[in-house]
């Protein structure tokens, strides 16, 4: 392809994207497709001379589009958000146009590190963090990731660093990291990875699934006890089952009483909500600022930037670092070896790394700060007209506590009586149904054993009337598995 050939392909593909937008409404949620539909397709090696362009395009539409589940489509309510916009999309398209840029050094592309400095400091200005996480502190600073299990793993990483270098006598297999049995899967991952012990706190539906200082006390007492060396709690505001916040102002007391006790938080959905001031106190933002090691959240789920754009921040840079620099000499240039500048390479895990800094940048400024925080309140007030509608419904009742643009529900007619079991199997039948349509898409999910349904509000283009036809799909599908639940029960009579 040459330059020509890529501007009327390149223009071509703007012109589908935004016929995208205009017609996502109008379509399928979800995709209707088979397993292997793609390998049944397409022959079973690349094509041996170069196919034309507008060939490949036509596939990709007959193709590629009838197997994409819509992420941005306004009836998504399912897994979490990923709020994309054509800011972040043009962000990346600059960031890709002029190749890769990967600025793994400060001088192997000067504008890539600045630029991500500089913004970090931005987004962490917006959502509250202490100026300790700044880059412009020199002392803390922030880091893009590509995902929040990234941004974990590191942390884990940069932990268990510290603590061996404090504690040179303690056998790597005495290490344990703490999470809690409501943590994402990267707190096992990361310990899958590291060849670490991983124990996950036990938390209660009654404490609506939130880590208790008592829980992590008395962990540290058994763990003492037996020997056993905890250095770091992955702790969690807003889960991903149910959005349930750790209780870190219990916690606090306890990390400053055994500082080698690194405390990450993961408030990957929920962090960015923390750029409204009324949704601070609810993420626990001044208990971060004084307790926390680390803290990430993601901007490429209800932040508005395309994915990736996990955004990690350290109280000391140097705890990154120290455990993961490693310069051979052909990486070693003036400005890093002065400590002039930052080198971003020894911030994570790889060594070339994308321009993320451009699409967050992007956005920041095109939305302003004011932008941003319209488009969070404006999906937690769309979750809050679902919350409104479950509660007054007679079909269906909360699991726990809406958080912010989460809310988790289940089928349970107030009239009838079902043991336990029975709702269960009731849920999984109601979610068999829902998943079934393709005009919503919701996720189910299980809390200590409760099956219920899980309603993430985030895409931007989410409308009330979007709201009110999910919930009528809600009950037609409750109806629909309550009679058939009848006809068993006769059946079975
Ligand atoms: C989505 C989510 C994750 C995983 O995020 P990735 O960026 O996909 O790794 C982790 N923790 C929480 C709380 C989440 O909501």
């Amino acid at each position: 392809m040459d330059i020509e050939q890529f501007r009327r392909a390149g223009y071509q593909a703007i012109d589908h994207i935004c016929d995208y937008y205009y017609s996502l409404r109008n379509m399928a949620v979800a995709p209707q497709v088979e397993p292997g539909y793609i390998r049944r397709a397409l022959p079973s090696a690349a094509p041996h001379t170069g196919e034309a362009f507008e060939k490949i395009v036509q596939d990709y539409h007959k193709l590629i589009v009838p197997g994409l589940m819509h992420w941005q489509h306004p009836r998504f309510f399912a897994y979490f958000p990923t709020a994309s916009t054509f800011e972040a999309i043009l962000g990346d398209l600059y960031a890709n146009g002029i190749g890769p840029n990967p600025g793994f050094n400060w001088s192997a592309s000067p504008a890539c590190t600045e630029l991500e400095a500089v913004v970090m400091d931005w987004a962490a200005e917006m959502l509250g963090l202490d100026s300790t996480f700044h880059n412009a502190s020199g002392i803390g600073g922030g880091v893009l990731q590509t995902s929040a299990s990234d941004s974990s793993l590191v942390a884990t990483v940069a932990a268990r660093s510290r603590f061996i270098r404090q504690h040179p006598n303690v056998p790597a297999e005495k290490l344990v990291l703490y999470t809690t049995t409501q943590t994402h899967s990267l707190g096992k991952k990361a310990g899958l990875v590291l060849g670490l012990n991983v124990r996950a706190l036990a938390v209660t539906a009654e404490d609506s699934y939130a880590l208790r200082g008592a829980t992590l006390k008395r962990a540290l007492e058994e763990d003492a006890k037996a020997g056993m060396h905890p250095f770091m709690l992955i702790a969690t505001v807003g889960t991903t089952s149910s959005g349930a916040i750790d209780r870190l102002e219990e916690l606090g007391d306890i990390f400053v009483a055994v500082p080698s006790l690194w405390l990450h938080v993961d408030a990957a959905w929920a962090g960015v909500s923390m750029a409204c001031p009324e949704y601070r106190d609810l993420c626990l933002l001044d208990d971060i600022n004084k307790y926390a090691d680390s803290v990430c959240t993601n901007f490429h789920k209800w932040g508005l930037v395309t994915f990736d754009c996990s955004t990690l921040w350290v109280r000391e840079r140097k705890n990154l670092t120290d455990a993961l620099d490693i310069t051979p000499e052909f990486l070693r240039s003036t400005h890093g070896d002065a400590g002039t500048v930052i080198d971003y390479r020894n911030w994570h895990l790889g060594l070339g790394r994308r321009f993320r800094a451009l699409k967050l940048w992007f956005v920041l400024r095109s939305y302003g700060v004011r932008g941003f925080q319209r488009y969070i309140r404006q999906t937690v007030q769309r979750s809050d007209t679902f919350v409104s509608l479950i509660k007054q419904s007679a079909h269906f009742r909360l699991i726990t506590p809406p958080c912010l643009s989460l809310s988790v529900f289940r089928l349970e007619p107030p009239a009838r009586s079902f043991d336990q079991g029975q709702l269960n199997a009731l849920n999984r039948a109601f979610y068999a149904c829902l998943s079934a349509r393709q005009d919503v898409a919701f996720t189910q999910t299980d809390l200590n054993g409760t099956i219920c349904i899980r309603c993430a509000v985030g895409a931007e283009r989410t409308e009330e009337a979007d709201i009110l036809q999910a919930y009528e799909v809600l009950c037609e599908e409750a109806n629909k598995t309550l009679d058939a639940w009848d006809k068993m029960e006769r059946r079975e009579k």
